[in-house]
């Protein structure tokens, strides 16, 4: 009996197609298509028993899976998601994928738990008529006795008995094995983080929490209780950090606190390690899964909370393709799963404080330092009539001179990369400037390169004036490097350690580096934004921020919620054990109303005010916005596809549409760049636009050099 399969391709295109099948297949299973004079790994979505074209159909090749790899809750969400993040299905179902499974390589069936025959295996073993002396016999016999661990029953039948054993059912990953005794002592919680945890524990089913915790208030300890008690109950725990750096600690703190393996998802793993983590969160033998972003689309076969760790941070948006946003996937997946949410951060963002007044999450609140620390000491270093010294003032160096020598740490904080921002002629005026995006190159001194952050290009670092000849080059500003170094000259017997994205390059640098920064003795900590989250460091003292001013100039509504955070998050790193922490802000403008209010009255207050300007402005989160952009090396072409878009649009919709408007940075990597912001008071009625525009959208002349994508709930202008 033949089927008509309807199937998500992992292309860019809107729609699912249909092919011919002998035997029915089951919804969310691969098959292998051929489309146009490619051969596919596709999806099934649909089955149907009629087509528009039924005569034209082709057939499929080949089906990859006796078991859907993506159904249920999750398959539900990625649905709802791509109509939400108004994407292509198919392309949201991949990226839900591990890559091997998106080439269409079979599941890796390595549990991290164990395995154990089933009914069907012990029939399988008694069976006279089935081949012994193979591997996959061994296997079975082994397995006959007791479960086994999962690199015990591996080394015995070798992957592809095991494989084939899962294939055919008569092997599965042995029931959760209870926790294991944690390695720390469980510690006493303090009475806020007793009230807290019982607060989530007494749940049932589904509802999100805003852990709003000051750092170090022990909000860490408040997720392990939480994962302990929904593992004790045979339940799977996700947890997301927001950055790949953060992961080894949190491994080691949940691994130690809970006595589990950890089962991590994030992109600096290798495809065999991802997808064996993917499989142990699909077949339920992954007690606890710890992953950056795109853990949230990991399958859970029997969730029993979600933990968002640092839920202010932006990385949980993703920025290209399917431009979705963890955090709010997790409120999706958490409610369709029945579970409870928890999102915790020192510097909550304004839309979960919203959602909190709203009434739609509870807020649980650590106001307290854990263990008797103090709350750092936050001072405004004002810089006018300062000589600088690299960019640091002489009471900065007279404070770092002195916690050096009592033997503490000390971190300077400076968001910026490289050795200096901009390179300049004395003689001429010429600076270096990338001319694809129209701005300054970063000197980058030690690989002898001027760097564009904006499209990555690169040239060699000139000697001379490429203008004017002359050799009058001057570095302005600093970056991190130049900092070491001016830092490294000064403290020549102080170790230091630089953290940002150059010095990090590659897994095992990461880690050494992150782990040198625990070591006894006085050291240096230079670094960006890298380093100013959740990382903790018991030895550090001070904390020295560096460029604060360029923050509070950006075009960008969200610039001034993220520069208090990072302020607080980076001094929330300082005076977390026995000794208090210390923060000197350098600027330029020492009456800024909000470093004021920032050092004055705490992030708290400050979010308040920052959410009341958001109202009367009518900004997010008070207001929903989607970005229509769109770039193309013809700016005529530009500006008439999104004329086209804008005369496009349905009427009868509560939306206002602003644009074509040039971009905040109306170039990069050579193309020019316009967008169209759309607007509504609801998320529905912006929903139902969207719904009837984009098709319109699709259907207007795209010239060859034309490029747009849609942005739902954007956190950046472009
Ligand atoms: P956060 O995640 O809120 O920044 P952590 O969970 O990392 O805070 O806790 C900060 C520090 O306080 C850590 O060193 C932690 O071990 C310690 N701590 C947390 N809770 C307690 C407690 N109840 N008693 C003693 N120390 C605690
Ligand atoms: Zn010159
Ligand atoms: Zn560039």
């Amino acid at each position: 009996m033949s089927a008509i399969l309807r199937v998500a391709l992992p292309l860019p295109l809107p729609g699912l197609f249909d092919y011919l099948a002998e035997d029915a297949v089951a919804v969310g299973c691969r098959v292998r298509v051929p489309f146009a004079r490619r051969r596919l790994v596709g999806i099934v979505v649909e089955q149907c028993d009629h087509s528009e074209a039924p005569d034209r159909l082709r057939p499929i090749e080949a089906v990859l899976d006796a078991e859907p790899v993506l159904a249920g809750e999750l398959l539900a969400t990625l649905r709802w998601a791509a109509r939400y993040y108004q994407h292509a299905l198919g392309e949201v179902l991949f990226a839900a994928l591990p890559a091997l499974l998106r080439r269409g390589a079979p599941p890796a069936r390595a549990s991290a738990g164990g395995w154990q025959l089933t009914p069907l295996g012990r029939a399988a073993l008694a069976d006279p008529q089935r081949r012994r002396g193979t591997r996959l016999d061994a296997l079975l016999a082994a397995l006959a006795g007791q479960p086994l661990a999962a690199a015990a029953a591996r080394d015995l039948g070798g992957a592809a008995a095991l494989r084939t054993a899962v294939h055919r059912g008569w092997v599965e990953a042995a029931a959760a094995v209870a926790p294991g005794a944690p390695t720390t002592a469980v510690r006493a919680l303090h009475p806020e983080q007793q009230a807290a945890v019982a607060a989530v524990l007494a749940s049932a089913g589904h509802a999100t929490f805003l852990l709003d915790g000051v750092t170090g208030s022990g909000k860490t300890e408040v997720y392990l209780a939480i994962a302990r008690a929904a593992i004790a109950r045979g339940r799977q725990v996700l947890v997301l950090v927001p950055e790949i750096a953060l992961t080894p600690q949190a491994i080691r703190r949940f691994r130690a606190g809970i006595g589990v393996d950890v089962a991590v998802l994030h992109s600096g793993l290798g495809e065999v390690e991802r997808a064996r983590a993917w499989q142990a969160a699909a077949d339920g033998s992954a007690q606890l899964l710890l992953g950056t972003r795109s853990a949230i689309l990991v399958p859970l076969a029997r969730a029993g909370a979600i933990i968002v760790d640092e839920e202010h941070d932006s990385s949980y948006k993703q920025h290209e393709g399917f431009r979705y946003h963890a955090r709010d996937l997790a409120v999706v997946r958490a409610r369709a799963l029945g579970v409870p949410l928890v999102l915790g951060s020192a510097t909550p963002s304004l839309e979960s404080l919203a959602n909190v007044a709203a009434g739609r999450y509870r807020a649980l609140r650590l106001t307290q330092r854990a263990g008797g620390a103090e709350p750092p000491t936050m001072q405004l270093l004002d810089l006018r009539h300062q000589r600088l010294h690299h960019g640091l003032a002489a009471p900065a160096l007279a404070e770092i001179e002195a916690c050096l020598a009592r033997g503490e740490q000390v971190l300077v904080f400076r968001n910026r990369r490289g050795y200096a921002p901009v390179l300049l002629c004395h003689d001429c005026g010429w600076n270096a400037r990338c001319d694809a995006c129209d701005r300054a190159l970063t000197l980058h001194r030690h690989a002898r390169v001027l760097r564009c952050h904006h499209c990555g290009a690169q040239q060699r670092m000139p000697s001379a004036c490429p203008a004017c000849g002359g050799l009058a080059l001057h570095a302005l500003g600093e970056g991190t490097e130049r900092l070491e170094e001016a830092l490294a000259a000064r403290f020549a017997q102080v170790p230091i350690v630089r953290i940002d994205r150059d010095s990090t390059r590659g897994r095992r640098t990461r880690e050494a580096l992150l782990e040198s920064l625990d070591r006894p003795g006085a050291r240096l900590l230079v670094g960006t934004q890298m380093l100013a989250k959740g990382h903790d460091l018991a030895r550090l003292t001070l904390v020295v921020v560096v460029g604060v001013d360029e923050a509070l100039y950006s075009v960008d509504f969200r610039a001034t919620e993220r520069l208090a955070q990072l302020i607080v998050q980076v001094a929330g790193r300082a005076g977390r054990a026995q000794h208090a922490g210390r923060v000197l802000l350098q600027t330029h403008d020492p009456g800024h109303g909000l470093l004021r209010a920032l050092i004055e009255r705490g992030y708290a207050a400050v979010a308040q005010e920052l959410l009341a300007e958001r109202q009367a402005a009518m900004l997010p989160p008070y207001t929903q916005l989607a970005l229509l952009r769109a770039e193309s090396s013809d700016e005529r072409q530009l500006h008439g596809f999104l004329c086209a878009a804008v005369a496009a649009a349905p009427g009868g919709h509560e939306v206002s549409l602003q644009g074509p408007l040039a971009a905040p940075m109306p170039r990069r990597a050579g193309a020019q760049r316009g967008q169209v912001v759309v607007e509504s008071a609801r998320r529905q009625t912006l929903q139902a636009f969207l719904d009837a525009w984009l098709p319109a959208v699709r259907a207007l002349p795209q010239p060859r050099t034309l490029r747009w994508s849609i942005d739902v709930d954007p956190i950046d202008l472009y």
